[in-house]
């Protein structure tokens, strides 16, 4: 692969290029205006990759009409690109493909709900029809010379980029409430730790071998006593905290997630001794919950929002 080569797009983002070209170019206009709402919904992740970007919509003797460029044309320069027809909004995607010197021109259109209309090639709209290829023949090289994705290719990749993202999001807004608070967490540990409720609050780690939720409780216990097995030497000196960890009983190999309460730092590292912490992990929990019988619990996310509301003496 050719780093040094790259596209720039409209708003100055710098897409890399891969690769050669893998697809002969077929002209995919129907599937492109039979998925137009997708790709509309779904262009940011679009244009943020060559690949997809250079898809071929339409080849028209030396222009090609990507996916990217027809996409950037309409959001960048909607004056030229959407035809007001009746109060419907339509969508100028290229001069017809099924021109023929016998019949007049024409040019196509769609609607973002995929119903195309094609209108004679007349007037202004010729003007329109050239800025759409002075804009994409931009693109057009790069969409010869360069790897890219069939539109159906282009169509996969996107469901099944969008359902990662969906899914690291879910991920995320489990993770941020506790990730994003411990150094909270640990200056309330007094009051934490004295309201059984508030000490019970689940974290969303979990770990191999220990049924239940892990408390929020043991953590700042074996944090506060600076526990061998649930803290890692930090580079500024002190002890950081594992907020989590994971790994394998076997080997003993084990990736951890770090916050230092000193100089702030985040990171995360491969260390040994699984079965050490989570044994160790296991003891706290069970003398914290038999301290607790009986006693309901909160959301850590609540626990928060009360602390939250709490100053510090
Ligand atoms: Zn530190």
């Amino acid at each position: 692969m050719n780093t040094s080569d790259s596209i720039i797009l409209q708003d100055g983002k710098v897409l890399k290029l891969y690769g050669d070209q893998k697809h002969r170019n077929k002209n995919s206009i129907r599937y492109f205006c039979d998925h137009v709402d997708f790709f509309l919904e779904h262009q940011d992740i679009i244009l943020g990759d060559s690949r997809l970007f250079l898809a071929h919509v339409l080849q028209d003797e030396d222009c090609i009409f990507t996916l990217g460029g027809l996409l950037e044309w309409w959001k960048y320069m909607p004056q030229m690109a959407i035809i007001n027809d009746e109060d419907i909004l339509r969508y100028i995607v290229a001069a017809s493909p099924t021109y023929s010197k016998n019949l007049s021109r024409s040019f196509l259109t769609v609607t973002t709900s995929g119903k195309v209309k094609e209108f004679p090639l007349l007037g202004e709209y010729a003007d329109r029809l050239r800025c759409l290829e002075e804009y994409c023949s931009r693109y057009s090289k790069a969409a010869r010379d360069f790897e890219h994705l069939s539109l159906k290719n282009v169509h996969d990749t996107v469901v099944s980029l969008h359902k990662q993202r969906e899914k690291e999001r879910e991920i995320e807004k489990i993770w941020s409430p506790y990730r994003d608070n411990i150094e909270l967490l640990y200056q309330h540990r007094e009051e934490i730790l004295a309201r059984r409720d508030w000490a019970m609050a689940a974290t969303p780690l979990k770990v191999y071998m220990i049924q239940r939720p892990i408390y929020i409780g043991s953590m700042l216990r074996l944090w506060e006593i600076g526990n061998k097995w649930l803290t890692y030497p930090c580079k500024c000196g002190h002890k950081a905290f594992i907020y989590s960890f994971a790994g394998s009983p076997l080997s003993g190999t084990t990736s951890i997630s770090y916050k230092c309460v000193h100089c702030h730092k985040q990171g995360n590292a491969q260390v040994g001794g699984f079965l050490s912490r989570a044994h160790t992990l296991d003891i706290a929990q069970q003398e914290l919950s038999k301290e607790v019988e009986d006693v309901g619990t909160i959301l850590l996310t609540k626990l928060l929002d009360k602390i939250g509301t709490t100053n510090l003496k």
